[in-house]
């Protein structure tokens, strides 16, 4: 009998992947037969393979991923969890606050998916699962420019898989609720806890898992928007 081939490696980028949620993305990715590749834009983590990403700056990003080229192959899994939020009432804020926000979450979560994708489409398998919130369909008092740039994920998303579903890659969202790493520093979260069935904020561990299971094993989903919110915008993920 012929030797049984291990399947390749595959390689993993988390944009954004050395704290809170993206670090646990990490983690839970990193498994036999996975080569995982986070990016830091500030610290570097001394205890994980990382390349810096400003994903802001379209060049940075370009740079990121020729560095996460140079292991030999290109990402074939793509997780884009950078994201930042300020608070402020929409008739108060700074149009540099709008601005700041939709160009990390929005416009460089574009410039990541765009870099990615041909590679993918040559290889006819990817798989992109961008990080949104569950703000982007309820609706959460000041946080207008995050809302707005978490929601376009969601069209930029459902637009990609319609355009890359034939060559056999996927793209979806994760929509989370509160986790425990912001819950107690996002203002609300006793109110948040009192409208989520679930009765209690979630954990990263648990969402990362969910964006493991989106990103690698859900052969069958494509232009999802899988929320992990203890039930709290049930009907309208
Ligand atoms: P953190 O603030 O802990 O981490 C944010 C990550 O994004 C960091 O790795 C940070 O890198 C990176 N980042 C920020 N700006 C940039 C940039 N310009 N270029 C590259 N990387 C950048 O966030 P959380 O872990 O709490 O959240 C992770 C994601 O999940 C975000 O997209 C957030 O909107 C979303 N989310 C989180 C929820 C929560 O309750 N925690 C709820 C709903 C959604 P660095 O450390 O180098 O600055």
């Amino acid at each position: 009998m012929p030797p049984v081939e291990p399947d390749p490696t595959r390689l993993v980028a988390v944009i954004g992947g050395t704290r809170g949620l993206g670090r646990a993305i990490a983690g839970e990715l990193t498994a036999p037969g996975f080569d995982v590749v986070v990016t830091h834009r500030t610290d570097e983590p001394a205890d994980m393979a990382s390349v810096h990403c400003d994903v802001t700056d379209e060049e940075s990003v370009d740079a990121a991923f020729t560095a996460i080229e140079s292991r030999g192959r290109s990402p074939e899994i793509v997780v884009v969890n950078a994201g930042i939020a300020h608070r402020d009432l929409t008739m108060r804020m700074p149009t540099s606050t709008f601005t700041e926000v939709v160009d990390t979450n929005l416009r460089g979560a574009f410039f990541v998916a765009r870099r990615a994708l041909p590679a993918m489409v040559r290889a006819r398998r990817g798989s992109i699962v961008f990080i949104s919130s569950v703000s982007a369909l309820t609706g959460t008092p000041g946080v207008a420019a995050y809302a707005a740039s978490k929601a376009g994920l969601i069209g930029l998303a459902r637009t990609m898989a319609t355009e890359v579903g034939s060559r056999g890659v996927r793209v979806n969202v994760v929509a989370p609720g509160l986790l425990d790493n912001a819950a107690g520093i996002a203002p609300g979260t006793d109110e948040w806890i009192a409208a989520t069935p679930a009765r209690r904020v979630g954990t990263v561990a648990e969402c990362a898992a969910v964006v493991r299971f989106i990103a690698v094993e859900a052969s069958g989903i494509t232009g999802a928007v899988i929320p992990v919110d203890g039930g709290y915008a049930m009907g309208i993920t």
